[in-house]
């Protein structure tokens, strides 16, 4: 058996052994993280456990199309016990946010993920740093420990991946994904009717925020760096909701020429959100944000970062404009 193997098995092992479950997932969560706690959480009830999926923020309004999103909630008010806890595509412990404190006691914890940048807390870990998503990672185990698969968990998965890769399109999308994704297609997925739930069914208002973001739109760089920022005050106007805003960075990094595109976003908290995209793996966007205590992939990455929005700008400017002149 090769390392991968004999971890899955322990793993394996350990979801067929004890019972109550809770499967958990990073802070702002996107389509990888709530797919795969979705996923999971189905799989462990399928053999019978007890499986709490906790999300700080509950199912998002755009993934409730999700198969069996009601079973993924907030974290419960009042502590309960586990044997064990998973964390799902959650690059640092603290992360999880608000559902760590629901948790009173564990015995084990299980931490599975694809960020290079994970320090690999808790007892049994598999981080996969070539996997595009958690829910590949997910799929090999579950096959691979012949857990259950239902079309339900299926569809969960394909989101997952589907999300994680910009459908399909991210350089660490490979062969084996195509290979999973037209088996998961075997297992019952629609992948038109997926599609269109993850990609053409926003509401107005992120069109509108996209309009509001294009109008504070700055190329640098020598156009090799492109950003823009939302306010608290036009978020308001608008109505915003933080889900409406994932994937929107895409518009900057699809510019010719183009190799980081940032997205700021001033946070109530006194901090600004940053979020970063690079196109060229010589340009290490997680580099960047480790320096603002933040993390992620080479090409994609965050932090959230203490000051008000002009200042936050023009340090991660500085830093990454320097960072695309050294390496390009
Ligand atoms: P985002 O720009 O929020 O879509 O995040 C891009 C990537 O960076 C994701 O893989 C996140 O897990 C990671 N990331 C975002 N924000 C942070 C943060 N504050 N700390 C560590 N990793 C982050
Ligand atoms: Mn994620
Ligand atoms: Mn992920």
């Amino acid at each position: 058996m090769n390392e991968r193997d004999i971890k899955f098995a322990q793993i394996g092992r350990v979801l067929r052994e004890h019972h109550k479950f809770a499967v958990l997932s990073h802070v702002r969560p996107d389509g990888d993280a709530l797919g795969s706690t979705l996923a999971l959480a189905l799989s462990l009830q399928e053999l019978g456990k007890d499986v709490r999926a906790w999300n700080e923020e509950g199912m998002l309004q755009k993934y409730s199309f999700l198969p069996r999103a009601d079973l993924l909630t907030p974290p419960a008010k009042v502590a309960e016990d586990f044997d064990v806890v998973i964390a799902l595509d959650t690059a640092v412990q603290n992360r999880l946010g608000s559902s760590t404190a629901a948790i009173r006691q564990a015995k084990l914890w299980i931490n599975i993920d694809h960020h290079p940048s994970n320090p690999r807390y808790g007892d049994l870990v598999y981080i996969d740093p070539t996997a595009p998503a958690t829910g590949q990672i997910l799929f090999e185990l579950l096959t691979g420990q012949k857990l259950p698969i239902t079309p339900a968990i299926a569809e969960n998965i394909y989101a997952a991946i589907s999300t994680d890769t910009g459908s399909f399109q991210y350089p660490n999308t490979t062969a084996r994904t195509f290979e999973i994704a037209a088996e998961l297609i075997r297992c019952g997925v629609d992948v038109g009717r997926t599609s269109q739930q993850l990609y053409e069914n926003f509401p107005r208002r992120r069109i509108e925020l996209l309009r509001e973001l294009l109008g504070t739109m700055h190329f640098g760089c020598e156009g090799r760096l492109a950003w823009f920022a939302l306010s608290q005050t036009g978020a308001q106007a608008l109505g915003v909701i933080p889900e409406d805003n994932e994937g929107l960075i895409d518009h900057l990094r699809a510019v010719r020429g183009v190799i980081v595109a940032v997205f700021f976003e001033e946070l109530r908290d006194g901090k600004v959100r940053v979020s970063m995209r690079s196109k060229n793996e010589a340009v290490d966007v997680c580099a960047i944000c480790k320096q603002f205590g933040g993390g992620g992939h080479v090409l994609a990455a965050g932090a959230r970062v203490p000051g008000t929005l002009a200042e936050v700008e023009e340090k991660i400017v500085e830093k990454a404009c320097a960072a695309i002149e050294r390496n390009t």
